[in-house]
């Protein structure tokens, strides 16, 4: 609040990030002209937000729930974050997956007012011009999608535009990222789902999508206007469609301040609750074998994060790769297959093709990892012969939303008579099982970017390493408590999200130091210094 000039009169009651509502005291109401525009009862944040849980859990449904939060962020931007930061567990389901999936589907229809930043091929040309058009000069997050792999939900176009604004969400709500610093974009090159192209209401660019060079240069110009208006501003690059994302992604990596989520933050979550894993199956991290449903980009991040891993255990390249196996839709990754992309090539193996469960049994993985965006993918067969060759299998169904889910934790505990450590990409609720309580963990990139992405501000990183990801990934297992593993929870509890993401922030702002990739000093007392950086939404 400190840093804003005041508003007066209607203006205090329409600029969510200055409005209090009700919440004006006396002196506040005469300052900034305010008699009168206010019912007379001088309330506090504390009732408001009462009054919020009671109008949101009186929806019926959880778009309406999505909606209403939406609203009240255009309102009230503290009241909203102090909301999601106070009930985490009940707000992020609601406002990231698995509802903002169906917002994102349903996001030409419910939509209420514009956010964040759109381009479409259109802008060609004007893109630094146009970026003037923000109003927030300080700009230092950017997430920024292209819609045409939202979730596990394919091309949405520009509905994807609620990735973004989610995603940024959770920065702020997880980790204290200052809400002005955000930028959500929508990089609009067209949808080719005709659905969308058919319904009247769609919002976007409605042609078929830009591809080829027509579409890296437009990207490559956004990333360039960037670089010049905000030069410290980091980008997230979230949801795009595989070969694209590895293609963007080995292009700005070494060259500007960027990360791809659904490789790298998949990839060190996934290894933090393979690392958490390792302390309840007693089985060292360096002798684990891993089987992967799914060779896209988030299986494969995962595999290239963990060979990182491996090597820093002392493994070489090639040992480490082959500690790891894929299967596609097509079949086990081996070298006589001549359909492999070339992020898939490494993996390849010199074996005979075997199916999904024969594999499993031939070469008895500690941990089974889904990222396919195909439900139901672990049958029960899978789950049995994965407990048959493990005391204490390690399963991670990751895909997104909840229906797309690999399997269900019930199914995890039931078809390994309870034995299981499960995690998901979206919420499952604690399961009982004769008699005993499973929590199952989330393996969400929430626990991880918005960590990072305070660690880089703070030390004014100027490129994310592989090895910020391995650091988070260590820092959020050591975090995972004797009591979250014995209720087989691989992940702490989402109300530790805030204490997660500062410790993860400290660790990568030393990262960025020890690797002479900081610009900022080093303080005293770096924690201290992270944390009186974040944002605090109460009032
Ligand atoms: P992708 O399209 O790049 O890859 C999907 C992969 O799954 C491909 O290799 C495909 O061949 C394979 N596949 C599809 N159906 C299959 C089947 N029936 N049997 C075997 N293999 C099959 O997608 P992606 O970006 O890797 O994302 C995959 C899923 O992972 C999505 O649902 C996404 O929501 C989820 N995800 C979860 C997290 C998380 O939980 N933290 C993060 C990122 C992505």
């Amino acid at each position: 609040m400190a840093s804003f000039k005041p508003l007066k009169g209607y203006r205090a009651l329409y600029h969510p990030a200055f409005n209090k509502s009700t919440a004006f005291t006396r002196e506040e109401r005469d300052e900034y002209g305010l008699r009168g525009l206010l019912p007379y009862r001088v309330g506090n944040q504390e009732n408001q937000l009462a009054r919020v849980l009671e109008n949101l859990r009186r929806k019926s449904n959880d778009i309406e729930k999505f909606i209403f939060l939406a609203s009240l962020h255009e309102r009230n931007e503290r009241l909203f974050y102090r909301t999601v930061v106070e009930h985490i567990e009940e707000i992020m389901p609601l406002i990231y997956t698995p509802t903002v999936g169906q917002a994102c589907r349903e996001f030409a229809h419910i939509f209420r007012r514009p956010k964040g930043f759109y381009i479409t091929p259109e802008d060609k040309g004007n893109i630094r011009e146009m970026l003037d058009n923000w109003p927030r000069p300080d700009t230092r997050v950017i997430v920024v999608t292209d819609g045409q792999r939202i979730l596990g939900l394919g091309d949405l176009g520009a509905n994807g535009m609620g990735i973004p604004i989610g995603k940024l969400q959770l920065y702020v709500a997880c980790a204290g990222i200052v809400p002005r610093q955000c930028l959500p974009v929508m990089l609009d090159v067209g949808t080719n789902n005709e659905e969308l192209l058919n319904d009247p209401l769609y919002l976007g660019y409605p042609h078929k999508r830009l591809e080829g060079d027509a579409y890296f240069e437009l990207v490559d110009e956004f990333v360039s206007a960037v670089q010049d208006k905000y030069p410290q501003a980091l980008i997230q690059f979230e949801d795009f469609l595989t070969p694209n994302a590895y293609g963007l992604l080995s292009k700005y990596k070494d060259e500007i301040l960027c990360f791809n989520d659904d490789i790298q933050g998949t990839a060190s979550v996934s290894l933090a609750g393979v690392y958490a894993a390792t302390r309840g199956t007693g089985v060292a991290f360096r002798d684990l074998r891993v089987m992967f449903l799914g060779a896209g980009s988030a299986a494969t991040g995962i595999g290239d994060l963990m060979v990182t891993a491996f090597e820093a255990e002392g493994l070489s390249n090639e040992e480490a790769r082959k500690r790891l196996n894929f299967v596609d839709i097509h079949g086990l990754l081996v070298k006589s297959r001549t359909d492999l992309m070339s992020h898939n090539v490494p993996y390849a193996h010199d074996r005979a093709q075997l199916d999904f469960v024969d594999a499993i049994r031939e070469i008895k993985p500690h941990v089974l990892i889904g990222a396919t965006g195909a439900p139901g993918t672990f049958t029960e067969e899978v789950i049995k012969t994965m407990s048959d060759v493990n005391e204490r299998p390690a399963v991670f169904a990751l895909s997104n939303p909840t229906s797309r889910a690999e399997c269900t934790a019930e199914q995890a505990y039931a078809w390994s008579d309870g034995r299981a450590f499960f995690s998901s990409g979206s919420p499952f609720g604690p399961v009982v099982h004769e008699g005993r309580t499973h929590r199952p963990g989330q393996g969400n990139n929430a626990y991880i970017f918005p960590g990072i992405g305070l660690g880089v501000i703070a030390s004014g990183a100027t490129r994310i390493t592989d090895e910020m990801f391995m650091v988070a990934a260590r820092t959020l297992a050591n975090m995972v408590s004797e009591e979250d593993l014995a209720a087989g929870a691989l992940y702490p509890p989402l109300t530790d999200i805030r204490a997660v993401s500062l410790a993860i922030a400290v660790e990568v702002a030393k990262e960025a130091h020890r690797a002479g990739l900081a610009v900022e000093a080093m303080p005293d007392d770096l924690e201290a210094a992270i944390a009186d950086t974040m944002y605090d939404p109460v009032y």
